[in-house]
């Protein structure tokens, strides 16, 4: 599932490559992949020049020139690709913008719970697809104060915690599980009982995690699924350093732990035991 770095560089491509463009006409196969009224959707962006892009969380848009924007939520596999106008059409692609510039921008997902949806741009907040989004991992508007308050009244383990993305948007499974093995807190730690200097520290190296992941396109995993807008795959899964390595040995520096693959709500979680051993004695010790 793409998270804030893969949706991140996502949108650079479409910044970079797509504005300026004009959709000239959508086909669209299935109606139910827009939130809303797939024909005012339809009807509403025919015609309309992309003048920029915008993200929060995993959710990302394109702005256009009416004020209005698509926003688009890619959930577990859709994919955003622009192609030539001569490109053979993937299967499982849901609609089809065709550009002034002669090219095609392809919703494809193969699993369809991916979401499009007509926004209005000066109002984003009433967006569904945006309903309950927190601030962004990367924003300034989002502090460590902020997570240490909404954590305060949180008995739930920080791993949870910070998948909630009301308290904090763009974080997924594999980021979450890279971020706290560098902060060395063990993902079962109640999220209240994170002290406010391990909190900040935890602010610290999620912005760090995500800014080096963006910096390598994302992760694409050995199975493929995520792609950038030029169907390109993400490198960071060479730089993980916990997610998938179970039974490897730890990479943090000196240390000699083997990282293990624990179930937590029902997925899949890695860390290491001896440098995340940290939290799980706060887990024990239960007031
Ligand atoms: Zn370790």
């Amino acid at each position: 599932m793409p998270e804030l770095p893969e949706v991140e560089t996502i949108r650079r491509g479409l910044e970079k490559y797509l504005v300026e463009d004009t959709i000239e006409k959508i086909v669209l196969m299935r109606n139910d992949i827009i939130c809303g009224d797939a024909d005012d959707f339809v009807a509403s962006v025919t015609g309309e020049r992309v003048v920029g892009t915008g993200r929060r969380g995993k959710v990302l848009w394109l702005e256009l020139d009416g004020g209005t924007g698509i926003g688009v939520h890619l959930r577990m596999s859709g994919r955003l690709l622009l192609v030539p106008g001569t490109a053979q059409v993937p299967k499982h692609t849901h609609l089809v913008a065709k550009l002034g510039s002669g090219r095609q921008l392809l919703y494809v997902d193969a699993r369809r719970f991916g979401r499009l949806e007509l926004l209005g741009l000066d109002h984003l907040g009433e967006a569904v697809l945006l309903r309950n989004i927190g601030p962004d991992a990367l924003s300034e508007e989002l502090t460590a104060e902020d997570l240490i308050e909404a954590a305060a009244s949180h008995g739930i383990g920080i791993k949870q915690f910070l998948l909630d993305q009301r308290h904090v948007a763009g974080i997924g499974n594999i980021y979450v599980c890279e971020i706290l093995h560098r902060a060395g807190l063990h993902p079962a730690t109640p999220a209240r009982r994170v002290t406010p200097a391990e909190m900040r520290a935890l602010l610290r190296v999620t912005r760090e995690v995500l800014q080096e992941a963006i910096e390598y396109g994302g992760t694409t995993l050995s199975d493929g699924g995520y792609e950038n807008a030029l169907g390109e795959w993400g490198g960071y899964r060479q730089v993980l350093r916990v997610y998938g390595r179970e039974g490897e040995w730890c990479r943090t520096e000196g240390c000699r732990g083997k990282i293990v693959r624990v179930k937590m709500a029902g997925r899949s979680t890695y860390l290491c035991p001896v440098c995340q051993a940290k939290g799980k004695r706060r887990t024990a010790r239960k007031p």
